[in-house]
């Protein structure tokens, strides 16, 4: 064990306040696929920051929210078993909003829980200075709401997970809180992605950069085959009249998602991708099970 310090970093928020950017900026690669749309991450996943005697796993988890189907109770049970058994937590909101019930929600579990509390008000660039102070009493009351005693410290960390202004203050006070421990990953590893599950991610994350508002929520993706260079991929949609949206006139959108894929891959990737129906896959477990969710 040496003289290592690490521990569980969890970020935890609302949809789309920035979490999955803010891990990418912590562990400065991408690990985890960010959107515009709410709930584009569907399972946690675990980043490792590796600095000189100090490891740190670094968790995006998908948005806390009130679940209209089987997949969005997933994702909140995906925030509950994330929160268990950690040593940092840093609930994150969004600068641009106020803070409300979902804000609160997210901070009272914060509390609840056993782990050191680091608070980012996120977006910093898109908010004028006077809202960030606002967001920051907002949030310091809530926190006091919520129960947590006057001698647990708590830091406020207002930043731009886009711009990285502020990231690296946010960085060195979450690794000055982590305890002697153990090594949970090895040197050389930088996420608990397995790299097909990574390429669907991509993919899909390519999808919600392109398709029209309504259908994010119904995409999912999954390789089928993996036979390097050759990579197949299901895009898994509920509806027959889906399917159109997703290949575009001519099949041009399918092209583009597919090129832009293989630009973040090793050369020579070759990427084929097909659009299939899985009738009302969001109400249903066992697909969701099957898609790794
Ligand atoms: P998540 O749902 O909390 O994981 O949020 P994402 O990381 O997917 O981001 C949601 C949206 O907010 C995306 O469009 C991001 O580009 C945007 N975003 C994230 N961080 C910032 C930031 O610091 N400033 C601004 N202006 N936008 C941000
Ligand atoms: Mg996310």
């Amino acid at each position: 064990m040496g003289d290592l310090r690490s521990g569980f970093v969890t970020v935890v928020g609302r949809p789309n306040v920035g979490k999955s950017t803010l891990v990418n900026a912590i562990l400065g690669t991408k690990v985890t696929i960010t959107s515009p749309r709410p709930n584009t991450t569907r399972r946690t996943v675990r980043g490792v920051l590796h600095r000189p005697g100090v490891q740190a796993v670094v968790v995006d988890t998908p948005g806390l929210h009130r679940p209209k189907s089987a997949l969005g109770a997933r994702l909140n049970d995906h925030v509950a078993e994330a929160l268990d058994d950690i040593d940092v937590c840093v609930p994150v909101l969004d600068a641009t909003a106020a803070v409300g019930p979902g804000d609160r929600l997210v901070l009272a579990r914060a509390v609840d829980s056993p782990a050191q509390i680091v608070v980012v008000v996120n977006k910093l660039d898109h908010a004028p200075r006077p809202d960030v102070l606002e967001r920051l009493a907002q949030a310091q009351a809530a926190v006091q709401e919520a129960g947590a005693p006057p001698e647990r410290v708590i830091e406020y960390f207002p930043l731009s997970a886009r711009t990285g202004e502020g990231v690296p203050a946010l960085v060195d006070a979450v690794l000055a809180r982590l305890e002697p421990g153990p090594a949970y990953f090895p040197d050389d590893m930088v996420s608990d992605v397995p790299e097909a599950f990574w390429v669907a991610e991509l993919v899909r994350e390519q999808l919600l950069a392109h398709v029209r508002e309504e259908l994010p929520h119904a995409i999912a993706c999954r390789v089928t085959e993996w036979e390097w260079p050759v990579v197949r991929i299901d895009i898994v949609v509920e509806r027959e009249s889906q399917k159109g949206m997703v290949i575009g006139r001519g099949g041009a959108l399918l092209k583009e998602v597919g090129s832009a894929v293989r630009a973040q891959l090793p050369p020579g990737a070759f990427v084929e991708l097909r659009v299939r129906v899985e009738k009302h896959w969001q109400q249903r477990p066992d697909v969701i099970e099957r898609l790794g969710y």
